[in-house]
């Protein structure tokens, strides 16, 4: 007997129907002898639905009602589902993120869970009870609830596995699996067989919406087996895992991207010590997280300092730096919007140098622009105008043959 965690995002429970196919799955499992715990997403776009409801009523929700209103979508489905397993004689108990024990930090809209106190989940299981949890939520040590971020549930469902000790977490979701990029957006992605925990962290984290990344945070930490699959068909999914030694395997390994960022930049700020401190500790105190960095040096005593945000972030930055722009001494301040950031990432990138500057050759043959770029061990991250996104993901896609069938993974064939 295995102790399996089974989480369904949003379509996969977008209907009745759904649902009932979604109980399938899960007695499928439970008739297999094995103890089932169930996270489940909002059905279909309904979080999306709640938060423009609170919007037609105001500009500026209270976070802590945006938890409260957010929390219900889950809701709804845990007992739709519960009711599902009932009526096909199953014992089923549909639970509330806090009924799970699951505690996390006071921050409204993007709580990270602290603790999971597993004595309910334990009770149930122990009484032979399949257990559905509302994922994307928690309660805080001030006894409010907590949502912990669009795409939570995937969290959820990692922690509950790596807290009640499972033997693997299966992700179901629209999508049969983990591909090279947004199968949405590009025609010819691949899916792949496994991908590292470390690759699948930065792609989740520079924009890949397959996975939270905090749930691949989990379980990396916790060497939980995760399997992203498709909740509509049979076929196997993607695995999720330490990395595997390979030698000749693909440099890159996958394109990640997101829209909505803006480049921001201070013209002609004094080049003193505690400068870029100031600027960093004050956006940071403000909880505005700055990505990209760039410094350049424009004469002996000044400089031009450039970062990215979200564009959601935009009017409160330049709202503070500009009532510090005295203390800060820039001249003047700039942010340029509707940019996008497309990264490519792959561990090969470590030993196989000129990576970077075949992506920057490859989006120059496109008269793409790049604005910004970072890089790390294992991704090179470019910005670029939003306009070019698409075009610049399917042509790195190409250029760095992503889409080729690939027998031993990792290794493109050569057909001859
Ligand atoms: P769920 O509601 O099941 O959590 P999401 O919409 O959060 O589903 O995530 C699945 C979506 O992620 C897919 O429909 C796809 O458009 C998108 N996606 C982005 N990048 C990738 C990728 N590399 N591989 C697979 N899907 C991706
Ligand atoms: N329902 C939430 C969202 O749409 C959480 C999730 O689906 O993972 O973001
Ligand atoms: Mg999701």
């Amino acid at each position: 007997m295995a102790r399996i965690v089974q989480k369904f995002g949003g379509t996969s429970v977008g209907s009745v129907e759904r649902i009932i196919r979604v109980a399938d799955r899960v007695i499928a499992e439970a008739d297999a002898g094995h103890e089932v715990i169930v996270v489940v997403s909002a059905m279909g776009k309904t979080t999306d639905q709640l938060v423009t409801l609170a919007n037609e009523l105001t500009v500026s929700p209270s976070a802590r009602e945006m938890d409260m209103l957010l929390s219900t979508g889950e809701q709804v489905t845990t007992s739709l589902l519960a009711m599902a397993l009932q009526n096909r004689g199953m014992s089923a108990a549909s639970i509330t993120g806090w009924q799970a024990g699951i505690q996390t930090e006071s921050v409204p809209g993007n709580a990270r869970i602290v603790n999971i106190d597993t004595t309910r989940l334990e009770q149930l299981l122990a009484s032979g009870t399949i257990a559905i949890v509302a994922g994307f939520q928690g309660i805080s040590q001030e006894q409010d609830i907590t949502t912990l971020g669009r795409g939570g549930s995937d969290t959820t469902a990692v922690a509950l596995a790596a807290a009640l000790h499972a033997d693997r977490c299966d992700i179901y979701t629209d999508v049969p699996g983990v591909f090279t990029t947004d199968p949405r957006v590009v025609k010819d992605a691949r899916k792949l067989q496994r991908i590292s925990y470390d690759e699948m962290l930065e792609l989740a984290h520079l924009g890949a919406g397959v996975l939270h990344p905090r749930a691949v945070e989990f379980a990396k930490n916790y060497q939980i087996p995760l399997t992203v699959r498709s909740s509509m068909t049979f076929e196997e999914g993607t695995r999720i895992e330490e990395e595997v030694k390979m030698e000749n395997r693909s440099v890159v390994r996958g394109i990640a991207f997101e829209d909505q960022i803006t480049r921001m930049t201070l013209f002609r700020m004094p080049r003193k010590e505690k400068n870029l401190s100031a600027v960093f500790s004050t956006l940071a105190r403000h909880r505005i997280n700055v990505d990209i960095i760039i410094q350049s040096v424009t004469s002996e005593n000044s400089s031009n300092l450039s970062f990215s945000v979200k564009d959601s972030d935009v009017e409160e930055a330049s709202r503070i730096l500009e009532q510090e722009q005295e203390r800060l001494h820039f001249e003047k301040m700039e942010a340029e919007s509707g940019l996008a950031k497309v990264s490519i990432v792959g561990s090969g990138m470590i030993s196989n140098p000129g990576v970077a500057a075949e992506m920057f050759d490859k989006l120059a043959q496109e008269d793409i622009d790049i604005k910004m770029v970072s890089t790390s061990e294992i991704k090179v991250s470019t910005v670029i105008e939003k306009q070019h996104m698409q075009k610049a993901t399917q042509a790195l896609h190409n250029c760095f043959q992503l889409g080729e069938e690939m027998p031993v993974e990792g290794v493109p064939v050569t057909h001859t």
